[in-house]
């Protein structure tokens, strides 16, 4: 992909050149790939795992349980799908939705950074663990660091629990309204990060 990053000036460009993708061995299992959809322009971006089952059959993220539970967490802040862009860490479904493995994020990561990079969102929820350790440089589990907010180059990570974790473990639906709840008032307060780490320069 760096090879040709020069060329990619807009999100077309860029879903163009992942649909081809065999930068890693999930493109032999993938139906398709799942790069990302919502509003080119918006302030909010959200970036979970990777693509599941109904994902890789239909090409779009969160379209399953854990894409309508997303939806009516946007919708109790008075937010629309449309309003923001949603994507995954990698855009190819890992057979039996296994856990991505460490080389497979290591060669989907660029396809994400060059969308928050033509996106320009102000706040990237991240969704779970791998979304959140990759885009804050930490080892650290989603659950230490929900309910705060972390400036990094030109953007503010909030991280959140992942909405399908919330659908299996009952207790972590009240926590993830609870994330909504606090994404709208950071929103309202005119998105001033809690937190300012000096390990969180990106790249
Ligand atoms: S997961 Fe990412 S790097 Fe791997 S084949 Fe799909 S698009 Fe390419």
């Amino acid at each position: 992909m760096r090879e040709e990053e020069e060329r990619v000036n807009t999100l077309e460009d860029l879903g163009e050149q992942a649909k081809g993708c065999t930068l890693c061995p999930l493109s032999q299992s993938r139906t398709q790939v799942v790069f990302g959809a919502g509003n080119h322009r918006a302030r909010i971006m959200f970036v979970g795992e990777a693509p599941g089952y109904h994902e890789d059959l239909k090409g779009e993220p969160f379209v399953g349980s854990a894409g309508r539970l997303l939806s009516e967490l946007l919708e109790n802040i008075g937010m629309k799908r449309t309003d923001v862009y949603i994507a995954n860490v990698i855009k190819c479904r890992p057979p039996g939705n296994r856990n991505p493995l460490p080389e497979e994020i290591e060669s989907c990561k660029p396809y994400l950074l060059k969308q928050i990079e033509l996106i320009k969102p102000k706040i990237v929820c991240t969704l779970g663990n791998f979304s959140t350790q990759l885009l804050l440089k930490k080892k650290v589990g989603v659950s230490k660091l929900r309910g705060q907010s972390f400036q990094v180059d030109g953007y503010v990570v909030v991280p959140m629990y992942h909405p399908a974790a919330a659908l299996h473990q009952g207790g972590l639906l009240v926590s993830l309204k609870e994330d909504f709840s606090y994404l709208k008032t950071l929103l309202e307060a005119g998105i001033e990060p809690t937190r300012v780490s000096e390990q969180m320069t990106l790249f």
